[in-house]
């Protein structure tokens, strides 16, 4: 068969993007967010040849937001175990939105899964180094072989100051000794995750460590336990899409995780890391332009886990 040229492929994906109507909105709920240009977009793969495939926008900088969620719970297991992460926070899918807190009300009281704001700000509860944050930033920067990875101070400010939904779920999970420390510190670290800058580039090499059961391509430093990128990639499936994640499995068909900065990251097992930027949000909070990106990627290059042909060769 003959190899496609990935090049060209994301070009395409693109352009096919593109050729439909923006009807998204750019978030507005954390006011320094909704400052992002709605017609921005960029792809980018890393894939196992070495090589990194990009179109648009892939030198922009946005916040991570939920796919800090990610990270954060890989941190936690690292640091503190399974055991003590999954005391705190579930693994099923919850059907509602990402901020959702009807589900709290539950007799457990422990979120759903880590994949969502309630689960997330569980996990970092569970933190507990002294500088949990500049642990994540480590983690992060070695993740994407990039030092100068930073906080966005002011989408970080505009969150701290806008959260208060998230305030109340933290408060409800303290008031069950779901969350046992300072609230407040809590919630800070939470912010603060989701306010780091990244690039799609950033966010591909993620990604390809995730594909890559743990194992950065380019050096060959496993940076992630085996078991550690199990568990992130069956929750990225099961629950990465927020209450989309159903319909994007059958779509899209890989692991992804969402966020409200625009971004999607993905990854294709021993093959692709792929992430995806559009700001431009449906009214679950998953990029529109994104969505048909990855669409479009996952028909051309046979990814869906379930397409019943090999992913297709390239080059
Ligand atoms: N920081 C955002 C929040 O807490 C993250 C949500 C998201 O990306 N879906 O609401």
């Amino acid at each position: 068969m003959n190899k496609v040229n990935l090049e060209n492929v994301v070009r395409d994906a693109y352009n096919y993007a593109r050729s439909f109507e923006n009807d998204g909105n750019v978030a507005s709920y954390i006011p320094e967010l909704f400052k992002a240009d709605r017609d921005a977009l960029g792809v980018c793969i890393v894939a196992n040849n070495g090589k990194i495939y990009k179109y648009g926008d892939c030198e922009t900088r946005f916040t991570m937001q939920s796919i800090s969620k990610v990270v954060s719970l890989i941190l936690a297991l690292q640091t503190e175990g399974k055991e003590k992460v999954f005391s705190k926070v579930g693994v099923e899918p919850t059907g509602d939105a990402f901020n959702s807190l009807v589900r709290l009300e539950t007799h457990t009281h422990i979120p759903l899964n880590p994949m969502i704001n309630a689960g997330a700000i569980a996990v970092a509860g569970v933190l507990d180094g002294r500088f949990p944050f500049s642990d994540f930033l480590s983690l992060l920067r070695r993740i994407c072989g990039r030092d100068d990875i930073l906080l966005n101070e002011r989408v970080y400010l505009s969150e701290k100051a806008s959260g208060m939904k998230n305030r109340a779920m933290a408060y409800m999970m303290a008031n069950e000794g779901v969350i046992e420390k300072d609230v407040e510190q809590v919630l800070d670290v939470y912010f603060k995750m989701c306010s780091v800058d990244v690039t799609a580039v950033d966010m591909a090499m993620l990604g390809s460590v995730l594909a890559n059961d743990g194992v950065n391509i380019f050096t060959g430093e496993r940076i992630i336990d085996s078991e550690h990128a199990l568990i992130a990639k069956t929750l990225m499936v099961t629950c990465g899409m927020y209450d989309g994640s159903g319909e994007f499995a059958i779509r899209v068909g890989v692991p992804a995780k969402s966020g409200v900065g625009g971004g999607i990251m993905c990854c294709v097992e021993n093959n692709f890391g792929i992430a995806v930027y559009g700001p431009s949000l449906d009214a679950k909070g998953n990029s529109v332009w994104g969505l048909k990106i990855l669409e479009y990627l996952s028909k051309e290059l046979n990814l869906h886990y379930f397409s019943g042909s090999k992913i297709k060769e390239y080059f």
